[in-house]
């Protein structure tokens, strides 16, 4: 019998879930509103609607072997808990792991839903001929997660790969975290909005002003539009998201020497923008990622890549339902 397992990826606003089996095959994807200001109750109980109703429908062609739910947050991974989440306001100290699996009676595996994204890249997209790989979500925030012979790097209490608060500029913007200069103020679609806005505000971005006062969407993906119609002043701020990218996976290839940096998230497809400045400063900021560049060395020998990732926003979903494999695989 087919073993298959749900994974679902809980946003601000979508809750999506997916039935996968374990050659990574989607056998099922739904996707509904996450309404998450009806309450944490709601959600959850909407959650166990979908996962159920899955369950019935592959109930005579496959074992569940559980369930994985990314959720953005920390998340206390020995009891299943989100302490706090951005996104869920009302999420402080929720034992979702135990909510889930009281009323549904299967194993479930909480996650982070960036260290979901990076587990279905390993597993599916561009990291899936490597086991050793770190990943940038680059979204609203910027999200991370580390991959270290196959598995998902927690740290000591589940804290790890927050990539996004990576010091880029030491006095640089205040980050939410309380910091100043993270990654995430540079990398991010909010922050690409805010240095359009304050490329406007100072009087140096007339084109960029008119994107914004014209029909062009003032979004990340606006600027970036402007910016492949050659506006400079649009240009300039994705060669500024490359340059603290670089500055930010400099570090962790000095610090790792991984073989794969995979970068996702809305943003990401704006690699054609922001890529060249990346590779340029990364080979300037890292002499590791110099001598090792796919450029620098021949072909059969190893080297460091940095690539664009494969799933989109079906990353998380795909990681999600990868996490139960991995610990049924781990049991037998
Ligand atoms: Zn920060």
């Amino acid at each position: 019998m087919r073993v298959y397992s749900i994974g679902v990826d809980l946003g601000g606003t979508n809750l999506r879930i997916a039935a996968v089996d374990s050659d990574g095959k989607l056998l099922a994807k739904l996707t509904s509103g996450a309404e998450v200001q009806r309450g944490r109750d709601f959600v959850i109980g909407e959650m166990c609607n979908a996962i159920e109703s899955a369950r019935v429908r592959f109930r005579d062609s496959g074992e569940l072997a559980g369930i994985g739910v990314g959720v953005p947050g920390f998340i206390d991974m020995d009891t299943g808990t989100v302490v706090r989440s951005p996104n869920l306001p009302d999420w402080i100290n929720f034992p979702v792991r135990e909510q889930i699996e009281s009323r549904l009676g299967t194993t479930v595996i909480l996650e982070n839903d960036a260290n979901a994204a990076a587990m279905g890249e390993k597993w599916l997209g561009a990291g899936r001929n490597t086991d050793h790989m770190a990943m940038y979500t680059l979204g609203t925030g910027v999200g991370g997660g580390l991959i270290f012979n196959g598995r998902l790097w927690h740290g000591m209490n589940g804290m790890a790969n927050e990539l996004g608060h990576f010091n880029v500029e030491p006095e640089g913007h205040p980050c939410g975290c309380g910091s100043r200069g993270c990654l995430e103020q540079y990398a991010s679609a909010t922050a690409i909005v805010r240095m359009a806005r304050e490329a406007i505000d100072s009087g140096d971005a007339p084109d960029l002003a008119d994107g914004a006062r014209g029909n062009v969407e003032f979004t990340a993906r606006g600027i970036y539009q402007l910016a492949l119609q050659g506006h400079a002043s649009a240009q300039k701020i994705y060669q500024k998201v490359g340059r603290a990218l670089a500055i930010g996976i400099a570090g962790m290839v000095n610090a790792l020497n991984l073989p794969m940096y995979v970068i996702g998230g809305g943003v990401s497809s704006a690699w054609e923008a922001f890529a060249p400045a990346m590779f340029e400063e990364l080979k300037f900021r890292s002499f590791i990622y110099s001598t090792t560049a796919p450029d620098h060395v021949e072909q059969d020998q190893k080297h460091t890549v940095v690539t664009i990732a494969l799933l989109g926003s079906d990353a998380g979903l795909y990681g999600a339902a990868r996490l139960p494999m991995l610990t049924s695989i781990a049991q037998t």
